[in-house]
């Protein structure tokens, strides 16, 4: 199987969102490649990376790294709300961020909306690891616009957590003003959410832009990140925003101790991690918020 992003054995992550660079792993098998109504999925088993989840172009996720981005994505907002017991994921096809969310000893009912019903069909083929969070009792599966989906839905959810794929395509309606004003909607009192923020080192005027808007609608709005080789420079955030203005993301109101850290398999969240996934070097930290 060819696909136009693999040339000579190698598969390089070019995208007008990071100009000039690109990151590229060697492949060793192309497992499925085709074009869905919303994009174009490829899935490839890499050298080095387990199998890589490709959307558009753009890595969703790989075996070997993605459980940084699943558990920060996830327990940054969980473990920063006193009852998360009502959690809506929107996108997050892979299944991975239903995985980590599950685990939390305090969430009873997860619900998601995922777009595009090829993308769990092959994560359930091809990433086992990930889908499995499909398999929850606890989860309820929608296939929809997740925009559409907010609009329904009100005062619900006590965290919110988007996994998008970037701002071109399916995802872009996902990180504009009218989103972030139906999920402060659709959260009950005391609600928080965690959406894909970008990279500070390529992506400082779309995080600025999300972050100034969402002041507008929520009292506490804060950027926490996590490293992860395979995302573009190796960096992603987390938009945090919080209904209530006593919220301190910064400081966790669940801290798991070592048998539920065990228990949950955690490989990357701990409450040190939690901590400082806020301290910011100083060029974000003067484009964020300066
Ligand atoms: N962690 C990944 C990243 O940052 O690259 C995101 C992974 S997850 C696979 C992204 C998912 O968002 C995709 O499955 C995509 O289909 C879904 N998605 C994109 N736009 C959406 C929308 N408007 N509503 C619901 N899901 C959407």
């Amino acid at each position: 199987m060819d696909h136009p992003s693999i040339t000579g054995g190698w598969f390089a992550e070019k995208n007008e969102l990071w100009p000039g660079q690109a990151m590229t792993l060697e492949v060793e098998e192309v497992l499925f490649t085709e074009k869905s109504e919303y994009q174009d999925i490829l899935v490839f088993k890499s050298k080095t990376y387990g199998n890589v989840l490709v959307l558009d172009g753009v890595i969703q996720c790989t075996e070997r790294d993605e459980f940084s981005y699943q558990e920060m994505i996830s327990f940054l907002p969980l473990n920063s709300h006193p009852n998360p017991a009502k959690v809506l994921i929107i996108g997050g096809g892979d299944g991975g961020v239903a995985r980590e969310v599950v685990k939390h000893p305090a969430v009873k009912e997860v619900t998601q909306c995922e777009i595009d019903a090829m993308v769990v069909d092959v994560s359930k083929r091809f990433l086992p690891g990930m889908s499995k969070g499909f398999s929850n009792p606890k989860l309820s599966l929608h296939i929809g616009d997740g925009f559409e989906f907010m609009r329904k839905h009100e005062n619900e959810f006590d965290v919110i957590i988007t996994d998008s794929s970037d701002p071109i395509g399916p995802a872009s309606v996902l990180y504009e003003q009218p989103y972030y004003q139906l999920m402060k909607r659709a959260l009950r009192t005391g609600g928080v959410i965690s959406s894909q923020g970008e990279c500070m080192w390529l992506h400082k005027d779309i995080i600025k832009k999300v972050m100034n808007f969402c002041k507008e609608e929520y009292p506490v709005v804060d950027y926490g990140y996590t490293t992860i080789p395979t995302y573009p420079s190796g960096q992603i955030g987390f938009i945090l925003c919080a209904t209530s203005g006593e919220t301190n993301f910064r400081e966790p109101v669940t801290v798991f101790n070592s048998a539920e850290k065990e228990e949950m398999i955690l490989k990357y969240y701990n409450e040190d991690v939690h901590r400082a996934a806020f301290a910011l070097p100083q060029f974000a930290k003067q484009a964020i918020y300066g």
